[in-house]
């Protein structure tokens, strides 16, 4: 019996975060930069400005170019003469200061250190775009924050090298936002063939491990690349790099993959369909996924198979086990096996904090023993892989795992052998569209294969 929990699917999932590409920020945020701007530009004001000298504007980091002035320019008696009549003279010049992360550092500490305030740190912290961003420091990191006496008047830091969070007060209290730095996509592709394994094959053509990982998930429903990879076997690989002045940050997602298993022929082009579903399908415009992941989640073993004659652990009786137990970690994220709607999520019984899904087709998909639940609400639409909850040992359960349940027109099936349903192919309406635009693809995995090979032969 598989594992499935071997590194193919484990590796995939963090590769489909990079692979993704630039982390999507959410539109809001784009709100948020207009009002940020606006005070940027006050605080970067005119130079002749007595009471906002042009320093520390935190879009200058955005833009990775320009780096900020780090002493304030020294003023003229003029100047002096200017701010002592302005009414604000009492006001301290706002001063920049940089923040550099040691061991066993933490905002808080370091805030102390440098005599800033710690209410205003609370109240950027409490800011749900900028929690996430500030909690977790690294030794070594930077962060620039420019303050009047220990008052915080904007911060920034770097937190990819895809983006830079900026928190500015306002008369409303603190902002924040996350500006994306300018990226350039590049497309990219290889064609190689296996001699000894799949990732030296990759190496040998400079195709990294990550990019291997998404094109396996890619064809995981077709190719047990555990089990089925044969030597002579070939791959043929387009992706998309991410570049920012004109140093390559990151691989981004495949555009479009083949892959000889065997001697048979595996195709998938990337397609995002005028709606805006994205998918990766056959030329013939079938998705290559099934509707239905077989196991929900990244499991250590199956501890307990689908039986209909099973002694339960706990109450020691012969009680029939309608799912699979698959022993992980308490905290595993459990995702949603197919796309669906929550139909119940709440304490049910010995099965403790369940979820249920109602997918389309008449099945529902039931998860249970949940340490706890993820965003998604009853009622709500899930997508495919979305997280729904975690491993725990909520109510009869001996020790950390998910009982998943799989049933169809209320039947239960056993998940790891029932036959899944394919995932929805392209529209109709659409198939036009896919068409012109996968043949483009399509002869750009032709050109990789044919240019490899010739290469390799001369
Ligand atoms: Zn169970």
């Amino acid at each position: 019996m598989k594992d499935y929990s071997g590194g193919i699917r484990h590796d995939y999932k963090q590769v489909m975060m990079t692979g993704a590409g630039a982390p999507r920020w959410p539109w809001f945020v784009v709100g948020l930069v207009v009002p940020v701007l606006g005070v940027i530009l006050v605080l970067a004001g005119s130079a002749d400005d007595p009471i906002l000298p042009p320093l520390a504007n935190p879009i200058a980091t955005a833009g990775a170019t320009a780096r900020m002035p780090l002493e304030l320019p020294k003023p003229s008696a003029a100047d002096s003469l200017a701010a002592a009549a302005a009414p604000q003279e009492e006001l301290a010049q706002p001063v920049l200061t940089k923040l550099v992360v040691g061991a066993g550092d933490s905002l808080e500490r370091l805030f102390r250190r440098n005599e800033l305030s710690l209410s205003d740190l609370a109240a950027m912290v409490a800011l749900d775009d900028a929690r996430a961003h500030l909690v977790k420091l690294l030794p070594g990191n930077k962060i620039e924050v420019v303050h009047r006496d220990g008052s915080i008047i904007a911060l920034s830091r770097e937190i990819s090298r895809l983006a830079t969070l900026n928190i500015t007060r306002t008369p409303e209290g603190f902002v924040a936002g996350l500006i994306e730095h300018p990226v350039e996509t590049r497309a990219a592709g290889a064609h190689s063939t296996i001699r000894s394994s799949l990732f030296e094959a990759a190496q040998e053509v400079g195709v990294s491990g990550g990019v291997i990982m998404d094109m396996a998930g890619i064809f995981q429903w077709d190719i047990d690349f555990i089990q089925d990879v044969r030597t002579g076997d070939e791959f043929t690989v387009v992706y998309d790099e991410l570049w920012r002045d004109g140093v390559k940050l990151q691989d981004s997602s495949i555009v479009a993959a083949e892959f000889i298993n065997q001697g048979k022929l595996y195709r998938a082009a990337r397609y995002t369909d005028p709606s805006g579903e994205i998918g990766y399908y056959t030329p013939d415009g079938r998705s290559v996924r099934k509707a239905f992941l077989r196991a929900p989640l990244e499991f250590r073993r199956i501890s307990s198979n689908f039986n209909p004659n099973r002694r339960h652990p706990v109450l020691n009786t012969i009680r029939a086990h309608r799912g699979v137990d698959y022993a992980a970690s308490s905290g595993t994220p459990v995702q949603a096996a197919g796309d669906g709607k929550i139909s119940f999520r709440g304490v049910n019984g010995g099965y403790g904090n369940t979820v249920i899904l109602q997918h389309g087709g008449n099945i529902t998909t039931l998860y249970a023993h949940l340490s706890r639940f993820a965003a998604p609400k009853l009622g709500a639409r899930v997508k495919q892989g979305q997280v729904i909850g975690y491993v725990g040992k909520s109510g009869l359960a001996t020790g950390p795992h998910l009982h998943y349940e799989y049933r169809v027109n209320g039947a239960h099936r056993n998940p790891r052998t029932v036959t899944l349903p394919p995932a929805d192919p392209v529209p109709q309406e659409y198939l036009q569209d896919f068409e012109t635009i996968s043949a483009g693809l399509w002869h750009q995995l032709d050109l990789y294969r044919s240019t490899q090979l010739a290469s390799a032969s001369n």
